[in-house]
């Protein structure tokens, strides 16, 4: 039996670990299926593609995507897609530019406040990719004035917070539609995060979700019978993932998820064909 992570982070989005200490670790800690699902790219996927592979991991193109469902955000895993197409790789690249500015504006905000942070350095924290209110976070712990990430989100960027901006997302419809037209399939990403998550999830799959991550560490056991229940019922699946992302406090949960290849057959078929 293999067993599988497909929830993981690195510091392409919001992680902490390069690509390649992901599948390092991943391997050392018994895995043999891993997808790396940073927020709103692939750029994990293609650094380490033939890294996994001579290493005996199977990877899967894999991402995270930042949507809008009733005016709350839900965050739809995409897997098993072709990660080469044109226009998937398009839309994320116009989704990552309109980050990038909200990022640049959440600094002209916080130098107006007083706080000396670059965009320069903040664009280099995000190397390239989904930029984030944590690449900002870092910026200011840098500069010395916060002591920690968590405390930068308590004071400055947390919603409501002086130097708050709202993000872009993606409707949701155009999300199922995005990754179908590429061949992937879709899965609601730790779904007991949502408020209202018990009307929410029956709602997505509905919608045209495929599959609720039910191995979560956020996802308890009661909720995990029960939506295993609620996609069973609508012949849909499951997936699960441990979300590490790397030395961030809490985060640090590689290993601790392994879900057995036979609950995945959906993303293992299109891998093979
Ligand atoms: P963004 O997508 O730029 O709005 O940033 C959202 C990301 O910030 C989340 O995926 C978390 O990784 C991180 N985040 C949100 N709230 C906090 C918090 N209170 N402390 C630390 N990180 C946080
Ligand atoms: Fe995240
Ligand atoms: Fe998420
Ligand atoms: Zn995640």
């Amino acid at each position: 039996m293999r067993y599988a992570d497909l929830h993981l982070h690195t510091y392409h989005s919001d992680g902490t670990r390069s690509p390649r200490e992901v599948i390092d670790l991943a391997r050392e800690r018994g895995l043999d299926i891993v997808a790396i699902s940073d927020h709103d790219q692939l750029a994990g996927y293609f650094e380490v593609k033939r890294y996994a592979e001579e290493r005996g991991i199977l990877l899967i193109p894999a991402v995270e995507l930042s949507c809008m469902v009733d005016g709350a955000d839900v965050h739809v895993l995409a897997y098993a897609f072709d990660a080469v197409d044109e226009q998937l790789n398009e839309r994320l690249r116009r989704f990552r530019e309109t980050r990038q500015a909200r990022g640049h504006r959440i600094v002209e905000r916080l130098r107006a406040l007083g706080y000396e942070v670059s965009a320069q350095r903040v664009d280099e924290l995000a190397a390239g990719g989904a930029m984030g209110r944590p690449h900002v976070a870092r910026a200011l712990v840098e500069r010395g004035y916060v002591a920690s990430v968590s405390e930068a989100f308590d004071k400055l960027l947390g919603t409501g917070k002086p130097a708050y901006i709202d993000k872009e997302r993606f409707r949701i419809d155009e999300a199922i539609a995005l990754i179908r037209a590429t061949g992937g399939v879709t899965s609601i990403a730790h779904p007991t995060l949502y408020r209202n998550h018990d009307e929410i999830v029956p709602k997505l799959l509905d919608a045209g979700i495929d599959a609720v991550e039910i191995y979560h560490p956020q996802v308890n056991e009661e909720w995990r019978e029960r939506y295993a229940n609620v996609a069973r019922f609508r012949g849909k699946f499951v997936t699960g993932g441990s979300d590490d992302h790397g030395t961030v406090k809490e985060c640090e949960t590689l290993g601790t998820v392994k879900v057995p290849e036979t609950l995945i057959g959906p993303i293992l078929e299109r891998m093979s064909s």
